[in-house]
């Protein structure tokens, strides 16, 4: 599978693609290098996240994978998400063999911090899954208060409530047939995508599926 779009491509002449796990160069259809290919530990698992909700994963959150989606969230990495996205599109296909999804969803990140950081990170994993999956990246949902991160708070009940209430949907689901894909980078407490799939179960999704990079809970 190449990587999406036609300017990525024109990009990868001029700025080879690296590894995301160590940095070194690879080839523009190349997910990793070969030595990551063999150290990476695929370690796939399946989270209830709630009612009937789960969350896939390809891998757990330690290691190089860790620092990986560091550079990737914090250090402008953007274009890791076409490596991420393919690695949780072979996680999808593990849990929903042959299923179709209707569309992916990024977790929203609030406006000032998309801002700062010049991108969300889950947004560009969406719109990587969706090249991948063959279905559109739609943004159904809008973070409207601006929190302290999650990773900054340890206590689950805090988390809990640190998201309580900061979605709103700017969609209704108009087909009760329709499987929705939400993506992020981790999944740790659970308590975001929880909070996720509160608000578009609010709104009409009944078939819900999430997706994330790495799980920080073994
Ligand atoms: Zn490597």
């Amino acid at each position: 599978m190449r990587r999406g779009s036609f300017f990525d491509r024109i990009f990868s002449l001029v700025y080879p693609d690296t590894c995301p796990y160590c940095g070194r160069i690879i080839g523009n259809i190349d997910v990793k290098c070969r030595d990551c290919e063999k150290s990476i530990k695929y370690s796939f698992s399946v989270r209830e996240i709630s009612d009937g909700v789960v969350c896939v994963s390809p891998f757990q959150y330690n290691g190089k994978v860790r620092d990986a989606i560091r550079h990737f969230k914090f250090e402008g990495c953007k274009r890791y998400a076409w490596n991420f996205a393919f690695e949780m599109a072979k996680a999808i296909d593990l849990k929903f063999p042959l299923e179709k999804f209707s569309a992916v969803m990024p977790v929203p990140i609030y406006k000032s911090r998309k801002k700062d950081r010049g991108y969300n990170q889950a947004g560009s994993l969406a719109d990587e899954l969706g090249n991948i999956l063959n279905i559109p990246s739609i943004e159904i949902l809008e973070k409207i208060k601006n929190t302290a991160p999650q990773y900054t708070i340890k206590d689950y009940k805090e988390r809990i409530n640190n998201v309580q209430g900061v979605y709103k949907a700017n969609y209704l689901c108009e087909d009760s047939q329709e499987r929705l894909l939400v993506c992020d980078d981790i999944v740790t407490s659970g308590a975001t995508l929880k909070e996720c799939v509160r608000t578009l179960k609010s709104v009409g999704f009944k078939n819900i599926s999430c997706v994330t990079i790495s799980n920080a809970k073994s």
